[in-house]
Formats: C-alpha cells, structure tokens, sequence
C-alpha cells in the first residue's frame, strides 16, 4: 500500500476539531485540518464574544494537558467560586459552593474565540497542517484510505476522516449518517450585560416558564447571558430597545445582581436536541456538535465535545499500539461505545430538565420546588452535581483526566 497523505484530516476548525488535530498530532499522528472559514483571531481587548463556555474540570485538563491553557489565562478567562439556581415560582432554590468541595472554584467562564485563538495558534508548532477557506466535496472510503476530494479539485488520501464540523455536519450528510433532529420551541438571546452589583464570582440560573435565564460572570461587572424562551419571545428581546429590554432583564433575575444593562450586541440562536444514529463508519467518525447537540441549559455541549475528542484519541492510540489502521472500524467502535451512550444520557436529562422546568402543572411545580429543595439539602445528591460541574464523576479518558503537574 503506498503512503498516505496523512493518517487523520479533521473537517471544522472549531473547539473540538481543533482540539482534536493538536492532541493527534501531539501522539505522533499526521494531520491535516480543513477548515472552511478564516478564522478571526484578532480583536480589540474592549471587546466581547457572544458566544462563551461554562468550562467543567476535565475540559481544563484537557487544555492544559494540550499546553494550551496557561495562554487562555493570560488572554480572558473567568473562573466562578458559586452558583445559585432557582425557579421562577415557589422556593425551589440550590446553591454550590466550591468551598464546599475543597475545589478553588466551580469552573471557568471562556469566550468560545479565545478557546479557538488558543488552540489555533498551537497547530503550527504541533506539526498540523492548516488548511482555510478548504471543503471536501465528497469522500470515497477504501481498502487503502479515503479519498478526499476538494473544492477546487485537490485530492487528499488519509487513513481517518472526522467530521468535526458543527451541527449541520456536511461530512454526516455525505456519509449518509442520519441524525435525531428534534427542534426545541426555543430560541437563546445571548449579550454581554453590565450588572450593578458586581460578578461576585457566582453563576446564577433562573427556571422561568419559557426557559432558563444564565447569567454566567465575565470579568469585573460583566455577565454574559444566555436567555432561552419562544423563538417569538427571543425576536421581541433582540428588537426591543435597550431601556426596556434592560427593565425586563433585571425583572427576570429578580434584581439579584442589582440593574442590569446591555453591552452592545444581542443575538439568538435556535435551539435543538439532534444526536447522529452513529459515531463512526469505515474510515470515518464524528465529533463534537456534528454527532450530537443538547440543549445549553447545564452548559455542556462543547465539554461532551473534548470528552469526544479526547476518547477519539485514546481509542487510535490504542488501535495503534495492536497494529491497526486510524479507519479501522474495530478501533471506532471503541470510540463510539465510549462516548455515545454518555452522550446520550447527558441529553436526556437535559431533556427532563427542560420539560419540568418549563411546565405550568401545578404536579410538576411541586415536583420541581421539592427536587431543588432535596438537591439543596441532600448531601449525596449535591455532590453528585458538584463531581459532574468538576467533571470528576466519569471514567474519564486520558486527556480529560488532571495532569500530573499543574
Ligand atoms: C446559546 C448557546 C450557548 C452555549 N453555551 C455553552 C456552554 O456554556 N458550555 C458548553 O459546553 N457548550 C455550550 N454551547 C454549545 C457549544 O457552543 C457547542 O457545543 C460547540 O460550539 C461545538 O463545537 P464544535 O467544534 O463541535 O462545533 P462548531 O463550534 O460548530 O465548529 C464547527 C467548525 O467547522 C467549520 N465548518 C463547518 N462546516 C464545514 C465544512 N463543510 N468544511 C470545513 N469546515 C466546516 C465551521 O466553520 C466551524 O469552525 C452553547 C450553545 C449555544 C447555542
């Protein structure tokens, strides 16, 4: 068999894809990343992403174990030491405190770009070639590789194509691989927001009947929020004027962080529950938003994510060590029975989570009040929550897991 051009090339530059190439490349893998956009990896300190991350515990360890995570630092990252989480009706209401665990906090608040600015700028170094503005379209999968063909007639053979390329996955698509699609009667507004009383270094969340409302705090003053309620809803919160949006933010968080006002933009993004009937094919897998989105309600899209990538990682890296190809489906199966059935499980209490806390029944009310109530007081079940915020709970794969210094 002649040689390839390279064992794995990663389709999509984002969080997880580029995650991915660099701790391939980092085992001695060659990589390619195909990424169909430019990147933007330049911008002004007064500026904010729209878009940010709840990063748990094993995703830090997953970036400092990529040498990536002491550049985040330096760039903006916010680390919270609590969290509040209350409904919209009654006296349901639970509190976590990383005192409480002996943890220095609960997690760390990170705008998506400087995750990928972090990420990108450690491809090169890596040994990951970098190719922008570049999509594959089609793929023939074969004894001896893929054959990739790309837009403007370049052919590429790899031993491991991974569709690392969001929710509306192109490589899934060409692959055949059909996916659970299931539309939420949600759009998030998510904007940058000023609050009176300062971050406090506190997450909240407030269950309100057409969704949830997460302030989660960025530097000083800031929050960056995540506001789920109609898609009716979510358009009248993007085009009200900025008093009166601001009057029924502050409203919705019952002023517990004093007045908030607006920063700047306000956007809203559809939400969806969609999981891929397989992870993996000959030749081929699926990472990150392109085998599966949740609901953002507890936060964890992008970390399932890196937990994908990094099981991705161990599952080649063993493959190789008993003499197999990257595409070997014996190896992907690996990957796929480790992380579909966690993923799974994941949405589907994201799932329950939506449904009882966006119900009117006074049944369910109740059910609700006395959950949050019992969460609140009962030890074993509030650490529960805690393990899953410090990512501590699962067996976890290698990357994930702390590293042995730092
Ligand atoms: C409002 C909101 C709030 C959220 N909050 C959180 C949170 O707090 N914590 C959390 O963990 N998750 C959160 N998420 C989810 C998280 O943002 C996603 O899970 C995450 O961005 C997925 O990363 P990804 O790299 O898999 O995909 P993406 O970020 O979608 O990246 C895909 C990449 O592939 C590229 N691409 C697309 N098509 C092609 C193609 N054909 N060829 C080449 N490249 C291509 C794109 O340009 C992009 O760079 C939130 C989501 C929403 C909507």
């Amino acid at each position: 068999m002649s040689k390839q051009d390279f064992d794995v090339a990663v389709v999509g530059g984002g969080m997880v894809g580029a995650a991915l190439a660099r701790a391939l490349a980092l085992q001695a893998f060659s990589v390619v990343l195909l990424e169909a956009r430019e990147p933007a990896l330049d911008w002004t300190a007064d500026s904010y992403d729209l878009r940010v991350s709840a990063i748990t515990r094993a995703s830090q360890h997953l970036l400092q174990n990529l040498g990536v995570w002491q550049v985040m630092v330096e760039d903006r990252v916010t680390a919270y030491q609590q969290m509040h989480v209350w409904d919209r009706a009654g006296f349901g209401e639970i509190h976590f405190d990383a005192a409480d665990v002996a943890e220095p906090d609960l997690g760390h608040i990170i705008e998506n770009r400087v995750i990928v600015r972090a990420l990108w700028r450690s491809l090169e170094a890596a040994g990951v070639a970098v190719r922008t503005a570049s999509q594959i379209t089609g793929f023939d999968a074969t004894e001896d590789g893929v054959h990739l063909a790309l837009a403007g007639g370049a052919t590429l053979r790899v031993g491991l194509l991974v569709g690392a390329d969001g929710a509306k996955s192109q490589v899934r698509e060409m692959a055949g691989i059909e996916s659970r699609n299931e539309p939420y009667d949600q759009h998030a507004v998510v904007a940058t927001v000023h609050a009176e009383l300062g971050n406090r270094s506190t997450a909240w969340q407030r269950f309100m009947r057409d969704g949830p409302l997460a302030l989660l705090p960025m530097q000083r003053d800031l929050f960056s929020i995540v506001w789920s309620t109609t898609p009716d809803g979510a358009q009248q919160l993007c085009d009200m004027p900025e008093d009166a949006f601001n009057t029924r933010l502050t409203e919705a968080s019952e002023a517990r962080l004093g007045a908030l006002s607006v920063l700047g933009a306000r956007a809203a993004f559809p939400l969806r529950l969609q999981h891929a009937e397989r992870y993996a094919a000959p030749g081929l897998a699926l990472v990150g938003d392109a085998a599966h989105v949740i609901h953002p309600l507890a936060g964890q899209g992008v970390n399932l994510g890196f937990l994908d990538a990094a099981a991705l990682v161990d599952a080649l890296v063993e493959g190789r060590s008993k003499g197999r190809q990257p595409g070997a489906m014996r190896t992907l199966r690996v990957y796929e029975r480790r992380r579909k059935g966690h993923n799974t499980a994941t949405q589907l209490a994201m799932d329950v989570f939506k449904h009882l806390f966006s119900n009117d029944s006074s049944a369910l009310s109740l059910l609700r009040n006395l959950g949050l109530g019992a969460a609140a007081r009962l030890g074993p079940l509030r650490r529960t929550f805690e393990k899953v915020a410090l990512g501590d709970g699962l067996d976890l794969p290698t990357l994930s897991r702390r590293p042995r210094s730092g």
